[in-house]
C-alpha cells in the first residue's frame, strides 16, 4: 500500500446523492493532500443514466490536474449469491468497479437487520450466511474487468457476525479468486475494515492493496486519520476485533 499517495474511493456531489462536494473541490483537495492517484467511486444503480456525463466531466477535468491520476469507478452493490450487480450498461469504459456489501447477498439482496433476525431465530446458520457472502463476492469479481473490493466484510458486524466467523481456508480461497480476477483490495478508513487477518490473506495471495477514505466531502479526501496510526512500516496493527 502506498500510504498517503492514493485515495482509492471518493464520492462527489455531482453523481453520488449522499456526497457534499463537487468534482472540482474533490480534485483540488486531492492535489492539496499531495495524492498521486484519486479514484472516484460514485454510487450507481441499474437505473443510473449519467455514466456518459461522468466520463466526460472527468475527461474535461484531467488537463487541469496534470500531476494527479484520476480514475473513474462506480460503487455498486452485490445483489445475490450469483454475484449479480446493481450496474447500469456502459461500465466497460470505466477504470474500475467497486463491489460493495451494502445489502447481504443471499438469493436476493437482504437487509442486514433481516439477516440478523434470521440468524437469531435459526432460519439461517452462521456457516450458510458466511458461505453466501463469500460465494457472492467471488462470483461478483468475475463479472467485471477491474474489480475493487470495497469495504470488504463491512456487512458482517451489521448482522451480528465478525471477520473471525470467516474460516481461514475460505478466506484464502477468496483471496486466490481475487488474485485470479485481478481484483484490488481496499483498506477502507470510513468502515475500518477489512481486518489485519483479511489484509494479510490477500497480500499473501498477491492481491494489490489500496488505501481508501470513502470520502463524501472534499475535506476528507486523502486525510488518513486511521492509517496514520498504523506502525511506521505500513503493516496494519494486529487486530482481534474484526471489521
Ligand atoms: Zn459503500
Ligand atoms: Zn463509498
Amino acid at each position: 500500500m502506498t500510504r498517503g499517495r492514493e485515495d482509492f474511493h471518493v464520492h462527489t456531489s455531482g453523481f453520488s446523492d449522499d456526497a457534499h462536494s463537487p468534482l472540482a473541490d474533490v480534485l483540488a483537495a486531492a492535489v492539496a493532500a499531495e495524492l498521486d492517484v484519486v479514484c472516484l467511486a460514485e454510487h450507481v444503480r441499474a437505473s443510473t443514466t449519467w455514466l456518459p456525463d461522468y466520463l466526460q466531466a472527468v475527461q474535461e477535468a484531467r488537463p487541469q490536474h496534470p500531476g494527479l491520476r484520476i480514475l473513474r469507478s462506480v460503487e455498486t452493490k452485490i445483489l445475490d449469491t450469483t454475484g449479480a450487480l446493481d450496474l447500469p450498461p456502459g461500465t466497460e469504459a470505466l477504470d474500475a468497479v467497486h463491489l460493495a456489501d451494502h445489502q447481504f447477498p443471499l438469493d436476493h439482496p437482504t437487509h442486514p437487520d433481516d439477516v440478523r433476525e434470521q440468524l437469531r431465530d435459526g432460519r439461517l446458520s452462521v456457516d450458510d450466511a458466511v458461505t453466501a457472502l463469500l460465494d457472492a463476492t467471488c462470483a461478483a469479481m468475475g463479472r467485471v474487468a477491474q474489480p475493487v473490493l470495497a469495504h470488504l466484510f463491512s456487512v458482517l458486524p451489521k448482522v451480528g457476525l465478525s471477520e473471525q466467523d470467516v474460516p481461514g481456508a475460505a478466506l484464502g480461497e477468496l483471496a486466490h479468486v481475487a488474485a485470479r480476477t485481478h481484483a484490488v483490495l481496499e483498506v477502507n478508513q470510513k468502515w475500518a475494515c477489512p481486518s489485519a487477518r483479511t489484509i494479510a490473506a490477500f497480500a499473501t495471495a498477491g492481491v494489490p492493496l489500496v488505501a481508501s477514505t470513502d470520502a463524501h466531502e472534499a475535506a476528507e479526501v486523502g486525510r488518513w486519520s486511521m492509517l496514520d496510526r498504523l506502525p511506521h512500516n505500513g503493516s496494519p496493527a494486529p487486530d482481534s476485533s474484526g471489521c
